[in-house]
Formats: C-alpha cells, structure tokens, sequence
C-alpha cells in the first residue's frame, strides 16, 4: 500500500465534498471515478469540477492542457461494482450517517482486496466504528478535507487504534501527492480541526449573547488580533447554524459540557436562522 502506486480512486457521493475530492485526485494524474446514487448529483458534480477547472484556467493557476488532462482521468458513475472495480483507494464522502456510512464500508470489504486504502470523509463520526464493520480494518483511516476542497490546504489524516501503520503513512504521502499539508491525529472526538473551532465558535456565541460586544466585532477580534481569515461567528453562518449544533450536541455528549451549544444558537436554528444558506444568520447574507 504505497501512495506512488495508487493510480485509480473511486469517491463515493458527490456532492460538495465528493466533486472536490474527485477534481484533486484527477489533477495529480489519479484516473478518478465520482459514484453517487443519484445520477443528477454525479452531473452536477462533473459540471462544478469543470468550471472549477476553468475558473483555474481563467486566473493562469491551471493550464489548459492540465484542465483537459485532469477532465480525462474523471469519469461519473452510477454503479458502485463499476466505480471500485480495480481500484487501489476508496474516498467515501456520502452524507454525515454513521450507519449509512457503516453499510457502504460493509459492502466495501467484502468487495476489495485487503490492499485497497479506504479513506472516510467524515467530519465527526467515530471512524473505529465504521472501521470495525469492514474487513481488513487495518485499511481504514479518515481522510478529513476542508471545503472548497481544491483551494483548502489542510488534510486531517485520522488513525483508529486498528489502523495499520502503511495505511497511515499511504494517506500521509497521498496528501503531500495531492497538494495538502496533512496533519496526524488519532480518532478522538471532533478530531483536532472540529474540537478546537467548535470551542472556539461556541465560546464566540456566549459572548455575543451576555453582550459583550456586536458579532462584527467579535469577529473582528479574532481576525485582527489573532490572524484568523474570518472570524467565528461569520463562519458559523458560512457552515451553517444547525450542522454547528450538531457537532457541538455531540462533542458536549463525547468531552462534556463545556462545549455545551449556548441557547441563542438554539434559538436561531429553531427560528431557521440557518447562515448564509438561509439568508440570516450572526449577519444578514440576503443582498
Ligand atoms: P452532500 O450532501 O453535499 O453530498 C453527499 C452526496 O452523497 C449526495 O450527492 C448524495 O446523493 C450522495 N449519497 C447519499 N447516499 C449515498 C450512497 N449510499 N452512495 C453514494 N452516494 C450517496 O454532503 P457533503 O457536504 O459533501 O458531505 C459529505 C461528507 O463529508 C460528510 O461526512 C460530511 O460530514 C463531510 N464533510 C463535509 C464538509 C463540508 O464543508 N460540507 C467538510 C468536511 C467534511
């Protein structure tokens, strides 16, 4: 199982993170197979990776002939036995669900060889239960990329107490292959990326609702003091109010209350002030 040798990959869903994935792997010269279940989700897919490409074009950070390149190594698929035929990789990046996610993984393993890599995207479900249901559990790790996936540089690798020490270090050197800076963290709840930006945005959110100070400036704290990009109550808005909640539901379950979710963000997502999805959230993203 080594990164140099992985020459086909399927990613299984493609949606937001799936399409990306897919566009990364065919730009460094992976032939890369973008399953879905559903036939518009894998067009719209294939679409948003060309326009990305061409987007690419347009700024002179990708070549034409790189753009036509990696658009030939990316195909659609609709059957799951046709996507990981004589695959070395499996990208699986299908809604947040630890039992959906623990029947492909299932059906995975008793498909492909034992040198096959098997990578989730999940962003916070235990990976050792997914892992446990397979066979070959020693291949299994997580593959934690961040949205947009082709821009955002960071990689979380996560290894569960099964995972094998190849397929750790074979997604390590994949990351390096596909331009990220991956990270290695061990299955722990929220992993190191989640655990931290949950705390922080949460903490941001109590702040605002004792009045300390306006969410811009709140934000502007953060982005001016401390150098983040933008500021944790706008990002909540930009990834959603109610995914948040969720996350922080379930790392108050797994570490405790201190990442307790603040009323005020129960609130506005029992209101549907969802963020830039619903048009208000921390701010106003109508215009
Ligand atoms: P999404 O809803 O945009 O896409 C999921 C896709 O999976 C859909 O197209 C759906 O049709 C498809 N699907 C459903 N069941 C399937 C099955 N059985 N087989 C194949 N495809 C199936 O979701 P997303 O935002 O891309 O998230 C996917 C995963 O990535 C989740 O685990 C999520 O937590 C994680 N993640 C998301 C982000 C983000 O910013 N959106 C960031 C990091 C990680």
């Amino acid at each position: 199982m080594k990164s140099s040798e992985i020459r086909t990959a399927a990613v299984l869903g493609a949606g937001t993170m799936g399409h990306g994935i897919a566009h990364v792997l065919a730009s460094v010269g992976i032939e890369a197979r973008l399953f879905d279940i559903a036939a518009p989700a894998v067009e719209k897919g294939l679409a948003s990776v060309r326009a990305n490409l061409d987007k690419g074009v347009a700024k002179g950070k990708v070549t034409p002939a790189d753009r036509d390149a990696a658009l030939k190594r990316l195909s659609g698929v609709t059957q799951l036995d046709e996507a990981v035929r004589d695959v070395q990789l499996v990208i699986e990046a299908v809604p947040e669900k630890l039992d959906l996610k623990q029947s492909i993984f299932r059906d995975l393993g008793s498909k492909l060889g034992p040198d096959v890599l098997l990578a989730t995207n999940t962003s916070s479900l235990p990976i050792t239960q997914i892992a446990s249901v397979t066979r070959h559990p020693e291949r299994v790790v997580g593959m934690h990329f961040f949205n947009p996936v082709h821009i955002m540089k960071l990689l979380e690798v996560v290894e569960t107490p099964t995972s094998s020490a190849a397929a750790v270090a074979c997604a390590m050197e994949l990351g390096v292959r596909m331009g990220k800076e991956p990270i290695r963290v061990k299955d722990a709840p929220g992993f190191a990326s989640s655990r931290l930006g949950i705390a922080i945005g949460m903490e941001a959110i109590r702040m605002l609702e004792s009045g300390v100070a306006s969410a811009s400036d709140i934000d502007k704290a953060m982005v001016l003091g401390y150098g983040f990009p933008i500021g944790p109550l706008k990002l909540t808005d930009v990834v959603g109010l109610d995914v948040r909640l969720a996350i922080a539901e379930y790392l108050a379950r797994e570490l405790g209350e201190r990442f307790a979710p603040p009323k005020l963000l129960r609130e506005m997502v029992a209101r549907g002030d969802l963020g830039q999805k619903s048009g208000k959230g921390f701010y106003d993203w109508k215009e």
